[in-house]
């Protein structure tokens, strides 16, 4: 049998038939129109795409999945609110219902939960019986899945990890708290935090390197300086790794997760940004004499884990 898997995103709409052990056979990628029906047409335009390129009829598929930003209630199959395109209460799965055989069924997910089970199925987390992943990005996603089930909370809103506190009374966050995980350990947090220091620092190769204008300044140019031997580069992009080491140790107290996964833009620094977290994790881990100790690991299926995972939803409900 084969899955369907749609991300849908504020930009583009990507679908792809993928296989029982989560290899993707075929996909198809249509721009994100605006408006609700429009875009319950356009996923199903681009589900037709992928099933064309996988050779695979609509059949031979045993469900579809849906990962989709912002609030979700997958029991209704309704996107509850997601601002990017002005959504409010929008009965996706009915919308994309009609589309499909009757007999097939339409799972819908929130899309950070739907990476976290695609990392977990076939990527980091393969085998194993609890992962906690977090994602590095624009703010922090994440998921996680316990004896091989995602947990979302009694109201499907939970492991919103980017937002506990790492610093009581600190810096704003767009959540309305201060001090969260996000607003220390996020890729614009890293960014923002760069640009601080590049400001004090009008010497800093940094300059350099963002060809002296503050708007070019991105994720991986404070680890470049830092590995250039860049003095501000370093502090910042020891701060940095502090708090995420910091954010990830607390993460693992409360979980003990056999994986712990991260993964975003910043996770491609690799072990430069690895072994420090490691480090920092055999020193805080609470658990760190036991014999069984949770592993730090990298995601492995980059942007495909969304999908992957939204496809899959059927197996781990
Ligand atoms: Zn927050």
């Amino acid at each position: 049998m084969h899955y369907l898997g749609i991300d849908l995103g504020g930009i583009n709409i990507a679908a792809a038939v993928v296989s029982e052990a989560g290899e993707i056979l075929g996909r198809g990628n249509i721009p994100t129109p605006r408006g609700a029906e429009a875009v319950a047409d356009t996923m199903a335009a681009a589900a037709r795409l992928a099933a064309e390129q996988a050779g695979v009829s609509w059949e031979e598929l045993a469900a579809v999945g849906i990962g989709s930003p912002g609030t979700i209630d997958p029991q209704r199959g309704v996107v509850q609110y997601w601002s990017n395109l002005d959504f409010e209460n929008v009965p996706l799965v009915d919308l994309l219902r009609r589309h499909f055989p009757e007999r097939l069924p339409i799972y819908m997910e929130n899309d950070a939960n739907a990476a976290a089970l695609g990392e977990y199925a076939v990527g980091a987390g393969r085998g194993s019986t609890s992962m906690v992943a977090i994602t590095l990005g624009t703010g922090i996603g994440g998921g996680a899945v316990f004896n091989g089930k995602l947990y979302t909370g009694f109201n499907y809103a939970g492991m919103e990890v980017g937002h506990f506190v790492l610093e009581h009374g600190g810096r704003l966050c767009t959540c309305g708290r201060r001090g969260c995980f996000e607003t220390y350990c996020s890729a614009t947090a890293l960014i923002r935090r760069t640009r601080e220091s590049m400001e004090q620092n009008p010497d800093s190769l940094l300059w350099k390197l963002a060809e002296g204008d503050l708007s070019k300044v991105n994720g991986r140019i404070p680890f470049e300086a830092a590995g250039m031997g860049d003095a501000t580069a370093g502090q910042v992009v020891d701060e940095y790794i502090e708090y995420l080491g910091c954010g990830v140790a607390s993460l693992v107290n409360i979980f003990q997760p056999e994986i712990f996964c991260i993964g975003g833009g910043i996770s491609n620094q690799g072990e430069t940004l690895m072994a420090p977290v490691r480090y920092i994790l055999n020193r805080e881990d609470y658990a760190r004499n036991n014999a069984h100790r949770t592993r730090l690991m990298r995601a492995q299926l980059g942007n495909d884990a969304g999908i992957i995972g939204a496809a899959l939803l059927p197996k781990f409900r």
